[in-house]
């Protein structure tokens, strides 16, 4: 069995566990969530035969650490290899005040295709199970070095479209949040889409609120058919229509994120139109210049745009703020995650 898979209530239900004292599971819980151990061996509050079985019959991290490049802002990417040989990347990012965030993937590969972003040149390889993903979370956590009650933030801004593998990465966040887990506030969980309003649904009644962030990228539904295929099949009005719906507690607001390209979406005309279609919601923008890669068929746009982009939205009291991608010499910005590895590995 894999214990990361696992909320507590059913890991106090599961057959593995049939004998044993409820208070057994808590000490490993402790252990994994709270110390950062993986290794049964090293679990010494459990007696020697329960470390025996748990090392036989169980397994707690299903990705290991192949690799990790540090960036010159402090932000490191890590490459991880799943156990059929497929690899993911995640970030860490150092933020104001200490802060922490850590950006996991969903997926191996994507199937939304967008056209700014260096993912979708793999295509679609597969879903992340809730262990993948949680997995991904402790060892960010273990190679941090946090002290036990320090505060970190997990987006789903990795690899792949969070709802298009909408029931595994509700699995994770009910684990990461379980109180008898890693109980991580879920506030501190940020789910970023691309708008498939099937899954915003989803999201939408699960009970476990996290934040939400879209990645809208275009002012009218023609501009983000050509850079987000699935935009035709998810329309942008529809879209509109479902986060007016989406819950928000009184201090919440929709995140958007807003790739500028040059001379394709950062025009004055381009930011009214993003202040009307956006007027009515709860939101703040986040206006990203976008960071060229070989063959992306896309420019980074000059400042002054980016900056008059800005004003416009700002002079409507709206909070528009423009984030300098970190990590961008070590290919981990916002939408950069591609591991080559994982590429070669499908071609053989
Ligand atoms: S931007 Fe996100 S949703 Fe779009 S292709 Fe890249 S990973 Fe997928």
């Amino acid at each position: 069995m894999t214990i990361t898979d696992y909320t507590f209530e059913e890991l106090q239900n599961h057959s593995f566990f049939k004998n044993e004292k409820p208070y057994r599971i808590k000490q490993i819980a402790q252990w994994i969530y709270t110390k950062g151990v993986f290794d049964f061996e090293k679990m010494t509050n459990l007696s020697k035969e329960f470390r025996n079985k748990l090392k036989e019959n169980a397994k707690i991290l299903t990705i290991e650490k192949t690799q990790s490049v540090s960036s010159k802002d402090g932000t490191t990417k890590f490459v991880f290899k799943l156990k059929d040989g497929l690899f993911v990347e995640s970030v860490l990012i150092p933020m104001n005040e200490g802060k922490i965030t850590f950006c996991i993937s969903s997926q191996v590969g994507c199937a939304m295709g967008c056209r700014f972003c260096k993912t979708a040149t793999m295509g679609f390889i597969r879903n992340l199970t809730p262990s993948e993903i949680v997995s991904q979370v402790l060892l960010l956590k273990s190679y941090a070095n946090l002290p036990e009650k320090k505060k970190f933030n997990i987006v789903f801004m990795g690899m792949g479209e969070p709802l298009h593998n909408t029931e595994n990465i509700l699995k994770a966040i009910e684990i990461l949040t379980d109180k008898n887990l890693m109980d991580l506030s879920p506030r501190r969980i940020t789910v970023s889409t691309s708008g498939l309003i099937e899954g915003l649904k989803k999201l939408a009644e699960f009970p476990v609120k996290v934040r939400l962030a879209v990645s809208l990228n275009a002012s009218n539904q023609k501009q983000r058919e050509r850079i987000m295929p699935i935009t035709k099949s998810n329309p942008l009005n529809k879209l509109i229509e479902e986060l007016k719906k989406f819950p928000l507690s009184n201090r919440d607001r929709i995140t958007f994120e807003y790739v500028l390209l040059k001379d394709f979406n950062d025009s004055e005309e381009d930011a009214l139109r993003v202040y009307d279609l956006l007027n009515g919601l709860k939101y703040k923008i986040n206006l990203i210049p976008f960071n060229p890669y070989p063959g992306s068929g896309f420019e980074k746009p000059e400042e002054k745009r980016v900056l008059r982009f800005q004003k416009i939205l700002t002079d409507r009291n709206v909070n528009a703020i423009i984030r300098k991608s970190k990590g961008e010499d070590i290919s981990a910005a916002c939408g950069m995650l591609a591991s080559r590895k994982e590429k070669e590995n499908v071609g053989e």
